[in-house]
Formats: structure tokens, C-alpha cells, sequence
């Protein structure tokens, strides 16, 4: 099920006042599961010793969501000098962040080692020289290719951009060793809304597999090994949940059994997004128009703008009308934004209550790669984000951009080169 019942029971009471109070659309992002559910990540991967999640910051990219994350021992994996900058601004340091970045500039490297550095992890074999230090601790990105295939959002590992290929990986940390580097961790990312846990449970092995041909070749004891993110959450009603206890008792296994062939075991990293924050989150949104032509219309003060996903990945959000849940004739109808752009719809032919101007329409799963992906295209603004906290009190972490924040880069009077 979309959206947990715990989140609905609490929210469903206190919005028609929270709406009073703040206004719509929000985000609203509900601390208690959160927390929880950091808690059973930690909890499902206790056996193994140095387990550590590194959220993807890009998925939410909020100090307050992420100082609830820190507090639960979680580190942050950034891929741009503002999410490394945030990950800072909340505390953390040095080893508690993984900067994952790709295509990378040099002025992206000086930041990620500014500062009491982070984990650098490289993308690319050609991007060694040009580090601007050589850092204590290295990590590449893995892309198997073809010993792989790579999930339906991700796509194909031989078709991605990211990591190095299989036959450079054994001269990549060679040449790193060379160079003076001493610790070594090694990472790969393949799966997005994946809820096969098996396949997390693959990922895994194929890099302890790895890591052990590397020892023998070049004699490197790997100090962790990062087998990504993308662990899936049932969008839709009748979507299974992810099986995190059947994944970490895989991996676990497959640790044992590294343990007792090697006597050493790298510490097993993770960088969910999605799984740590997705269904925590919601938009509520009011209704403002109903229009009837070939279909039926129901307008909301929302648009694409705010959440991308249904527009561009054609994904399904769960959505419920606050207060007309049970029983009531169902319609179908096309829930659409305001923007100049037939894809601005959260919804498309789904059965839902018959609403009335003023409804507030609650659309689930937004609290990864929601408002992070919105944009300001046809001069909609990003809405404000809530947070919902444990004792009921709401907080607004981030305010609705204005029209001067959309002018703020507009140069009215042009600078001017003459050639
Ligand atoms: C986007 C991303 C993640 C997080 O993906 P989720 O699907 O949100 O878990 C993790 N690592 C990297 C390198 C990413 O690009």
C-alpha cells in the first residue's frame, strides 16, 4: 500500500488547519516514519559490522529532513558542490559523506576535498590525473556491462554513462595505488524502484566477488564495498513491499561466507534515496476547477512543477481526497495542473470520489524525487515543504519561491561584450 495508514491517520485530522495555516500546494513529510524507517534499515543490517547508509541527497534535498537522517547515524552521498555544501551545513564530515559525481569538473573535486574532504568516488579511470591531491581513501564506480543486465528505470549498464567498464577496473586501482593512495572502497549503482530484493542481493555478491579477484591480483583489502541505491516502494495499491529483511539476510550470508574464506570483510555501504524518505512525503494539493469535454477534468493549484514523475516517467501516485475515503460513487477523471503542457497530470484516467472546489487532494510518495525534480518552466513556482513532526506540531522547512526568486537571475539591463 501507498502511503502508510500511521502518516494518513495522523495528517488526515490536523489538514484543513494546517491548510489554513500554510496555504496549498505542499510537500508535507512526516517525521515519525521517517525516523522508523531509518531505524529498521539499521536494524535489518546490524550483523554487519560498519553498516552505513549514505542517503542520496538529490532525492531531498532539505537540511531538516536530512538532520533527522544524520541523527540516525546516516551519511549523505552528493553529486553537485551544493548538495556537498548542504551535507556540511548539517554537520557532516570527511567520511560521513561519499561524493558520487560524474562528468566531473575540477572545481567539483577541490570542493569535495575542501574542507575535511569526503570519499571521493570516482567515475572514470581518465579522471585520476586530475585530482587536484591525492586523497588517503579512493573509490571507483563499478559498471559491470554485459555481466549484468541493469533494471528498466536504470537501464541497460553497457548503454549508462557511469562507472568504469569491467577490463579498466584492475589498471584503475592499480594506477590509484601507484599514486599513493592507501584505503581503497569500491561502488556501483544498477537498480531504481527495484523490489526484487534478490537483485540488491546480487549486486552485493557481484562485488565481493570483485573485490576478491582484486586482493589477489594487487593485494588491496577493500575497507567497503557500496552496492548503491535504488530500492524500490509500492507506488501503486497492489505493489508488494520491499522485502529489506529477505535482502540484509542475503547479504548477511554472503558476507559470512566472504568472512570465512578471507578472514577480513569490507563494511557494507548503502545510498538509498527512494526506500528512506518516498512514502513519507505527500502533496496536498486543493481543487479549483472541474471541466467536462471528452474526458472529465479536475483542476488543482498544482502542477507538474511541483512533481515531475507522473509527467515524465508515466508513474502512477496513489491519491486520496482528504475526508472521502469510503463508500462513495467513484468517477473517472484526469487530474491536471495548470501549465501549457498536455503531461501535467498526477493522475490519468483514475477512479476517484466525486470532488467539489475546495477538496484537498492528497498525492502520495512524494518525499523522494518530488519537489527535488520540480522546475520553473512556463512560470510555475515550486511550492512550499512541510514537515509533519512526531508530537503533531508542522513546521514549514522551505518556503514557496516568488516571483522575485524567478526574476532574481534575469539581467534587465544586460551585460554586454562588444566584439
Ligand atoms: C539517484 C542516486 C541514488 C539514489 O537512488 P534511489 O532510487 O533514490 O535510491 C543513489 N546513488 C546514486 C549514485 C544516484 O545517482
Amino acid at each position: 500500500m501507498p502511503m502508510s495508514s500511521a502518516f494518513k491517520n495522523r495528517l488526515t485530522p490536523i489538514l484543513p488547519d494546517v491548510v489554513d495555516t500554510f496555504g496549498t500546494p505542499f510537500h508535507i513529510y512526516d517525521e515519525a516514519g521517517i525516523l522508523d524507517t531509518c531505524d529498521r534499515l539499521n536494524q535489518a543490517f546490524s550483523a554487519i559490522d560498519g553498516f552505513k547508509e549514505f542517503f542520496a541527497v538529490k532525492a531531498l534535498p532539505n537540511p531538516a529532513i536530512m538532520s533527522l537522517l544524520k541523527s540516525k547515524g546516516f551519511g549523505f552521498d552528493c553529486s553537485s558542490i551544493p548538495e556537498l555544501t548542504l551535507s556540511r551545513r548539517v554537520g557532516s564530515r570527511g567520511d560521513d559523506i561519499m561524493f558520487t559525481s560524474n562528468n566531473t569538473s575540477i572545481a567539483q573535486f577541490s570542493a569535495a576535498l575542501d574542507q575535511e574532504g569526503c570519499i571521493i568516488n570516482l567515475d572514470d579511470i581518465s579522471l585520476l590525473p586530475k585530482l587536484p591531491e591525492v586523497p588517503e581513501l579512493l573509490c571507483f564506480r563499478y559498471n559491470p556491462g554485459a555481466k549484468r543486465s541493469g533494471n528498466s528505470i536504470i537501464g541497460n549498464p553497457v548503454e549508462a554513462k557511469y562507472g568504469v567498464s569491467h577490463d579498466q577496473i584492475f589498471r584503475a586501482y592499480e594506477a590509484a595505488m601507484k599514486m599513493g593512495v592507501k584505503r581503497f572502497g569500491i561502488h556501483t549503482m544498477l537498480a531504481s524502484n527495484e523490489l526484487n530484493h534478490q537483485y540488491m542481493i546480487d549486486t552485493a555478491d557481484m562485488l565481493l566477488a570483485l573485490i576478491q579477484e582484486l586482493h589477489d591480483h594487487l593485494g588491496i583489502r577493500f575497507e567497503f564495498i557500496n552496492i548503491g541505491g535504488g530500492l524500490g516502494i509500492p507506488y501503486t495499491p497492489d505493489a508488494p513491499r520491499f522485502n529489506i529483511q529477505g535482502m540484509a539476510e542475503g547479504i548477511v550470508r554472503s558476507f559470512e561466507r566472504f568472512t570465512a574464506q578471507n578472514q577480513w570483510a569490507p563494511k557494507l555501504y548503502m545510498e538509498s534515496g527512494r526506500y528512506i524518505t518516498g512514502p513519507h512525503g505527500a502533496l496536498v494539493t486543493t481543487v479549483i476547477n472541474h471541466k467536462e469535454i471528452y474526458r472529465n477534468y479536475v483542476g488543482v493549484d498544482a502542477s507538474m512543477s511541483s512533481l515531475m514523475r507522473p509527467g515524465m516517467y508515466d508513474a502512477y501516485h496513489h491519491i486520496h481526497i482528504n475526508g472521502k475515503d469510503d463508500g462513495l460513487p467513484l468517477r473517472t477523471v484526469d487530474v491536471v495542473g495548470a501549465l501549457c503542457e498536455n503531461n501535467d497530470k498526477f493522475a490519468v484516467q483514475r477512479e476517484l470520489p466525486k470532488t467539489e472546489e475546495g477538496d484537498l487532494l492528497v498525492i502520495h510518495d512524494t518525499g523522494a524525487h518530488g519537489h527535488a525534480m520540480g522546475f520553473n518552466y512556463n512560470g510555475h513556482m515550486r511550492p512550499k515543504e512541510l514537515l509533519l513532526r512526531s508530537d503533531l506540531t508542522v513546521e514549514m522547512i522551505r518556503r514557496a519561491e516568488t516571483m522575485d526568486d524567478y526574476f532574481a537571475t534575469l539581467n534587465f539591463e544586460p551585460k554586454t561584450f562588444r566584439g
